[in-house]
């Protein structure tokens, strides 16, 4: 008798149990989601701009993938293209290259455009994360949160707070551990904006334009300009990421020849003279009107050319609801960073902000000296430091813009962490590459998530402010 109780009653747990992810939020979960106790807050991935793919006409017979475009589509526009370049080099005929040019453009990344509100045209379909049913969880176990990178972050930050709810609810977890890679950061941001940060035990911001980043405002206001340099270096520091030792050789060389006997020179020369005689058409029929009510891209945009890119770009009448949007995010979110990050840690959230420099960022554009991770200015992801230009240091005898006791000059005298909101919580990685992690970098990550108190730049030998990458060897050397 007492045996089939126990049969039974191991029944109905385990019915009560499956029932958990197909009734969702119930008192059923109270049965089985009993509080777990592993100790480790489970890991919420806040990923980068692109998680999501994004289709027209999902699921018809006209479904086409937009974002990221394949390279089927990328080779048909350079195919299609070919005659129209050469018709150019011959006739010197602009309107009549923009004629074949921009219809190209529009037909493979056309359907990304928001309407005048901001929000997605209605054919138009993102694949974001659905809502996790597996409660397994540990530190090397991410549940990955994806999402239409194109929508204001205020919007996709209902959508991680109803997701971080259910990772808590699978879970038995009264927190999570957040990672925000790149674009991500702006979502968590938004997310600690709207909801606070009850649910979060501690936070990495791993290369994130938590300031957005200056090519958005630049690229935006028509700051475009092609330095040579800049492009060879920003081309050389992607080689290493072929994984071809042979093949990263050879194009290094090619490379070196190319520049050496002034073909790439030439060739910057000619795109630059292009550029004018190019770019309204461009930006009035292409860009402009794919990018310029994205929210998401807007959320990029620094303080330093928010009024002016607005200004330039937006209708006041028009897109006067997407402006409020717009400056929602801006002022309450990018702007307010200071109050957002020390309100939380007040309640003892821990934060880590990683930015690295060093590396050329995206080089189309007039800033192109800001030193980088090579798509996020080390001055934004940091939220504040203070960085010389590319290749310049601070400067002989430079003094720490703030004294707060300790030092925050890095041993290379390039970053000054003294200006930064979290200037304890910041740690700087030299040469990496924007979200290039290796075992290195997650073993800092580990070291920080399993830590039990506010961990800072002070806390651990092993992993002070300035870190130089070693991405052969897969580690990170203190900088001294
Ligand atoms: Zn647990």
């Amino acid at each position: 008798m007492k045996r089939l109780t126990a049969v039974v009653m191991s029944a109905v747990i385990l019915f009560s149990c499956l029932a958990v992810p197909v009734y969702g939020a119930g008192k059923a979960e109270n049965a089985c989601s009993a509080a777990c106790d592993c100790g480790f807050s489970p890991m919420v991935y806040v990923a980068g701009l692109g998680s999501a793919k994004i289709y027209s006409n999902y699921g018809t017979e006209n479904e086409k993938l937009i974002f990221r475009p394949g390279t089927d589509s990328v080779t048909d526009i350079v195919t299609k293209l070919l005659p129209a370049v050469l018709r150019l080099i011959i006739t010197r005929d602009y309107d009549g290259f923009c004629d074949a040019l921009i219809p190209a453009l529009n037909d493979m990344l056309g359907d990304m455009a928001m309407d005048d509100n901001g929000d997605s045209k209605p054919n138009v379909t993102a694949l974001e994360s659905g809502l996790p049913t597996d409660g397994t969880h540990g530190v090397n176990s991410d549940y990955y949160f994806g999402y239409d990178f194109r929508t204001d972050p205020l919007v996709t930050a209902d959508k991680l707070n109803a997701y971080i709810e259910r990772v808590k609810e699978i879970t038995g977890h009264e927190k999570v551990n957040i990672r925000a890679s790149s674009m991500g950061g702006t979502i968590a941001t938004a997310y600690l904006k709207q909801y606070g940060h009850g649910n979060v035990d501690s936070i990495v911001f791993q290369c994130s334009p938590i300031l957005g980043t200056q090519v958005a405002g630049e690229l935006l206001t028509k700051k475009v300009v092609v330095d040579k340099d800049a492009v060879v270096r920003y081309a050389v520091q992607a080689l290493p990421e072929l994984n071809n030792d042979f093949v990263e050789k050879s194009l290094k060389a090619l490379i070196w020849l190319l520049d050496k006997t002034g073909v790439l020179g030439g060739l910057a020369d000619v795109v630059n003279r292009l550029v004018p005689k190019l770019i309204d058409r461009v930006y009035d029929e292409f860009l402009m009107p794919v990018l310029g009510k994205m929210p998401g891209i807007w959320a990029f945009v620094t303080d330093d050319l928010y009024e002016q890119t607005k200004a330039e770009v937006l209708d006041p009448v028009k897109n006067a609801s997407l402006i409020e949007r717009l400056d929602e995010y801006h002022y309450g979110v990018q702007q307010s960073l200071a109050e957002i990050f020390s309100s939380a840690k007040e309640d003892g959230v821990r934060v880590l902000i990683l930015a690295s420099y060093n590396m050329q960022r995206t080089p189309l554009v007039e800033s192109y000296k800001n030193s980088s991770d090579a798509t996020v200015d080390t001055k934004y992801a940091s939220a504040g430091a203070t960085v010389a230009l590319l290749g310049e240091t601070l400067g002989e005898g430079y003094v720490q813009k703030v004294n707060d006791g300790h030092n925050h000059v890095s041993a290379d005298n390039i970053i000054d962490a003294s200006t930064c909101i979290l200037p304890e919580n910041t740690w700087f990685v030299k040469d990496m590459l924007h979200c290039v992690l290796h075992e290195g970098i997650r073993d800092f990550y580990r070291w920080f998530y399993e830590g039990e108190e506010d961990y800072t730049v002070f806390t651990n030998a092993k992993y002070p402010q300035f870190l130089q990458n070693d991405p052969e060897n897969r580690r990170l050397i203190p900088i001294e």
